[in-house]
């Protein structure tokens, strides 16, 4: 169930202890960042704050995720799993979340095929601020955002075709192709492909 400050007595806390474990996900990628403990007060803090808070096992005390390094945790949304005795936590983090200074707590596991768009997508955005001449990606954005819309409409075209000739290995490449040209054009257009999302599951409530 979604939590808010009506159901948070009908969580299953633990009798000993008096937590839950907390799975925080980044809101926009699903990459897995980090895992803590809540206890009622560190789940209310959160839900009343907006900043993802804990109950730290060895400070004894309520810990607000980012409260010494600035790294902190904006809440999007807590559920709680099957049978009550697990927090699942999306949130938008701000700077790395783990304190080794990565992103993830699980820095050597794998990111999936979708989170890799969110990844691509941000290093895009990136480049908005790069040396021309250091990138391709860079060079784009100079060229303005006419000439980017053309890249779309040709990569557009291009996807189209090999598809029609069946050319498997061509539609692949091209496809990516596109995808990269329209990633680019929405950062130009100050747009994310989370946007771009928003739409399509407005859609698919219909
Ligand atoms: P912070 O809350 O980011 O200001 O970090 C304060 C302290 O909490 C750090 O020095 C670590 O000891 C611990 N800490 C921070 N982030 C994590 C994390 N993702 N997992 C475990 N411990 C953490
Ligand atoms: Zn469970
Ligand atoms: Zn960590
Ligand atoms: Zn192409």
């Amino acid at each position: 169930m979604i939590i808010s400050d009506k159901n948070l007595e009908q969580l299953a806390w633990d009798k000993m202890s008096g937590l839950l474990p907390a799975i925080v996900q980044d809101a926009t990628s699903g990459k897995v960042l980090m895992q803590g403990f809540m206890n009622q007060d560190a789940l209310a803090t959160t839900l009343s704050s907006g900043k993802v808070t804990f109950f730290s096992r060895s400070k004894n005390r309520l810990w607000q995720k980012g409260e010494t390094s600035g790294n902190t945790l904006d809440l999007v949304e807590i559920s709680s799993d099957c049978d009550q005795d697990s927090l699942l936590v999306l949130a938008h983090p701000n700077g790395p979340t783990c304190h080794t200074g990565t992103e993830s707590c699980w820095f050597d596991s794998a990111a999936s095929d979708f989170t890799f768009l969110a990844d691509l997508e941000r290093v895009l955005a990136a480049r908005k601020n790069a040396d021309p001449d250091s990138s391709y990606t860079a060079k784009l954005y100079q060229t303005g955002i006419k000439r980017i819309a053309q890249k779309v409409g040709e990569e557009g075209v291009e996807t189209a075709l090999a598809a029609t000739v069946r050319d498997t290995e061509e539609l692949k490449n091209e496809a990516a192709d596109l995808l990269y040209h329209l990633t680019v054009l929405l950062q130009a257009s100050n747009l994310s492909l989370s946007d771009v999302i928003a739409v399509l599951k407005a859609r698919h409530q219909g």
